[in-house]
């Protein structure tokens, strides 16, 4: 591997904490028969060592106590600046008090996944709250949004049929799709020319298409009204995954269609997570009663992993209501990412597409992401370099996030640390 060298290769302050275990402290790691003795295997290797040796290796830094604007790793504080934490809600009282209430009252686990013995009445309350909040039927929830991805798509579609994803789409996206054996295509980020081209060869199987609100590694958001359009047009199905936009776009946090004035019903199915603006863990899908009552005996995740525990229920429940309550933080937190859009681009930074929170900032090599987020957090700022496999080769970033409990100047001081690169 040729590995550049740019102004940011230069000796930084301290050396980090070894996450490796002992991985790469001697020079040879003796040879030995390996179940990772794999070429994509030797390529992480690879680049990990290089981190390790050039101190660059910035991820898996471990909080000492709660995520939040000023973090503390090994013992340093830290301006944090890649949370998913958009409202700020982590450690809220109301809903730091309805988990340890919850923990209390039913104890840390539930013993059992949802559809045998592990619901709870705090599992059907957050469903009925998570589906009047959108505007729909119904709701269920899984462990994480992951699940609730392979959940959806391999229960609803089949080998006969297909599904056109946009090329941007997350992960658990892209694994559903090939649970469920149909044929995929995936269509230029964004373009609805590419979008009409595939919806226009209609074949004899069914169609969904799959989009997200917000995407996470660019901060825009899905031209919704124009696949709404096209989706009614030619008859296909639509599913939007709102793990970034649910609690962010919108007055009232409800996500892309409120941003855009679409009615929640014309979309088949919405998915999304509890660990982003809603400060939990888990993931949930809505849409119409008969959807939710299929996916609670054909949704896989939802009948054979464990259910949400209670402390995530109860919070992610509490903070719907504190949403509803304090709708100020989606003001604020438009109002914080137009700051950190402003402001970097001022100085020159390309941010690409960014239109909300999620601001990336475009580097190009994976070790120049690793390079600038080491000297970021040298500067006491903590961001996220997103390297291969989440993004192409050669499309490294930085994936930064404002929230709504960031200041101003907590901002101004980001970007004085941006400034000195
Ligand atoms: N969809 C998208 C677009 C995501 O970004 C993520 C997580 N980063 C998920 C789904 C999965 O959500 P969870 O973390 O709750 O599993």
């Amino acid at each position: 591997m040729t590995l550049p060298r740019s102004k940011f290769e230069e000796p930084v302050l301290g050396r980090l904490r070894d996450p490796f275990g002992g991985l790469f402290a001697d020079q040879q790691v003796p040879p030995r028969e390996s179940l990772v003795d794999t070429p994509s295997a030797r390529a992480w290797f690879e680049l990990l060592r290089w981190g390790y040796e050039n101190d660059l290796y910035t991820y898996q830094p471990p909080l000492e106590g709660r995520s939040g604007v000023r973090v503390r790793v090994d013992g340093e504080w830290l301006l944090m600046l890649s949370s998913y934490d958009y409202l700020g809600f982590i450690g809220h009282p109301r809903i730091t008090q309805a988990a340890v209430a919850a923990v209390r009252e039913y104890g840390t686990g539930t013993g059992g996944v949802r559809l045998l013995t592990g619901t709870t009445d705090l599992h059907l309350e957050l469903e009925r709250e998570l589906a009047n909040f959108k505007g729909t039927e119904a709701a269920i929830t899984f462990s994480t949004g992951y699940g609730a991805n392979l959940a959806v798509i391999p229960a609803l579609i089949g080998p006969r049929d297909r599904v056109l994803v946009d090329a941007k789409a997350h992960r658990s996206i892209i694994d559903a799709c090939r649970l469920s054996r149909a044929s995929v295509h995936r269509f230029e980020h964004n373009d609805m020319t590419a979008l009409e081209k595939l919806l226009s060869a209609q074949p004899g199987g069914r169609t969904l298409v799959v989009v997200e609100g917000i995407y996470s590694m660019d901060g825009d958001t899905t031209p919704l009204p124009a696949v709404v359009a096209l989706k009614e047009r030619y008859g296909a199905f639509l599913m939007v995954d709102e793990a970034h936009s649910f609690g962010v776009l919108g007055d009232c946090g409800r996500g892309v269609d409120e941003h855009f004035g679409v009615p929640a019903g014309a979309v088949d199915v919405w998915t999304g997570s509890l660990s982003k603006a809603i400060p939990s863990n888990g993931g949930f899908v809505t849409g119409s009663q008969e959807l939710v009552t299929y996916l609670q005996h054909a949704g896989a995740p939802f009948v054979f992993s464990s259910a949400l525990c209670p402390a995530a229920a109860a919070a992610a429940r509490e903070a719907l209501r504190v949403l509803r309550a304090e709708p100020e933080r989606l003001g604020i937190l438009r109002e914080i990412g137009r700051r950190l859009r402003a402001g970097l681009q001022a100085l020159g930074y390309d941010i690409g597409q960014s239109e909300s929170c999620v601001v990336p900032v475009l580097l190009g090599e994976d070790e120049v992401a690793y390079q600038v987020a080491r000297r970021l957090r040298s500067f006491g700022v903590l961001v996220t370099a997103i390297v291969r496999p989440a993004v192409p080769l050669g499309a490294a970033r930085l994936r930064l996030c404002a929230t709504a409990g960031h200041s101003a100047a907590d901002i101004d001081e980001a970007l004085g640390a941006f400034a000195a690169l």
